[in-house]
């Protein structure tokens, strides 16, 4: 068999993990480096740069066999260009030419793409989207993001920024979103939209034993996932409503779009069965009959490495291309 290999950059503003990937998505050699923001940007690549040459000399992959850097990034960026535009926690990034600056030591071709959008090709090429071709992943965490890959290419749209998901409005007068609209499903399943409406439903008296898995006192939605898991009552009601606030915007994403499968992923997605049933049966209820039927909600396959396989799948579709 011809075994093809491929480096994933997955950047983020605190931390960069980086790893050698086979194409089967497995990973061969991984590590993660430090983002020092008190660096020029100019230096932030550099230090790349050299991680990258670590990560490729301890995996004994030779250079030459490897076909392609991938590299996913938050903020706005210019996937064809490989240009990052807007990175919010490291504006020094900002207009830097990324992906050329990464791969050019290399000789490789490098490709960027922002993180929702690795997520959703490295589900896509070797998790829970395999063998699909009408593909919408979502990634619950701080935000909410969105990737859609609609005939086994990824929809990026006219200013490359399509797949905003967490900000489709699911209410009309709703919480006001610092982007301007109201209503927006990242503010009530994002992590604050969980966390405030658990603290309000305990400020109200609502017993619950949510202490015994808070860490120092903090309710995280972690802590909320496990205490439901354990049975706790009231986490178990704010996930299963989280799963309905969900699942109002599955129905529109399927009227709209016809997809075969939502993948679920990001650290609240862990909660499983009591986040995603709700949204099933809210799709359900609230979707056209026959795409409805079709559609899948299931969680992502991906756990921990999932950025690493991620941002290697975006050198993946784009070298298949
Ligand atoms: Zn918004």
């Amino acid at each position: 068999m011809n075994v093809k290999y491929y480096v994933g950059v997955d950047f983020g503003g605190t931390e960069i993990k980086i790893g050698v990937i086979n194409n089967k998505g497995e990973i061969l050699h991984k590590d993660k480096f430090v983002t020092d923001t008190t660096k020029s940007g100019d230096q932030i690549v550099e230090h790349i740069a050299d991680s990258v040459e670590k990560v490729i000399e301890q995996s004994r992959v030779p250079t030459t066999e490897i076909k392609g850097i991938g590299i996913g990034s938050p903020g706005l960026l210019n996937p064809k260009t490989g240009q990052l535009k807007i990175v919010t926690n490291v504006p020094q990034l900002n207009d830097i030419y990324f992906a050329e600056g990464i791969g050019k030591r290399f000789h490789l071709p490098s490709f960027l793409d922002n993180d929702v959008n690795a997520m959703a090709l490295g589900e896509f090429f070797y998790g829970a989207g395999q063998g699909y071709r009408d593909i919408i992943a979502l990634t619950l965490g701080t935000g909410v993001g969105g990737g859609i890959i609609l005939d086994s290419q990824l929809y990026r749209g006219a200013t490359f920024t399509a797949g905003e998901i967490g900000h489709m409005s699911i209410d009309a007068n709703g919480l006001y979103c610092p982007c301007g609209n109201y209503g927006c499903l990242e503010r009530y399943i994002g992590r604050d939209g969980i966390v405030t409406r658990f603290k309000m439903f305990k400020s109200k008296g609502i017993s619950t034993r949510i202490e015994e898995f808070a860490e120092n006192g903090e309710i995280t939605p972690k802590a909320i996932a496990m205490a439901a898991g354990a049975g706790d009552e009231l986490s178990i009601e704010v996930l299963a409503e989280t799963g309905k606030f969900l699942g109002i915007a599955l129905a529109s994403l399927t009227n709209i779009l016809n997809p075969e499968v939502f993948i679920i992923g990001g650290g609240i997605a862990n909660a499983g069965d009591l986040i995603l049933e709700p949204a099933r049966r809210e799709l359900i209820k609230r979707a056209y009959t026959i795409p409805a039927k079709k559609v899948i909600v299931v969680p992502a396959k991906l756990k921990n490495d999932a950025g690493i396989v991620g941002s290697a799948s975006v050198a993946v579709a784009k070298l298949s291309e």
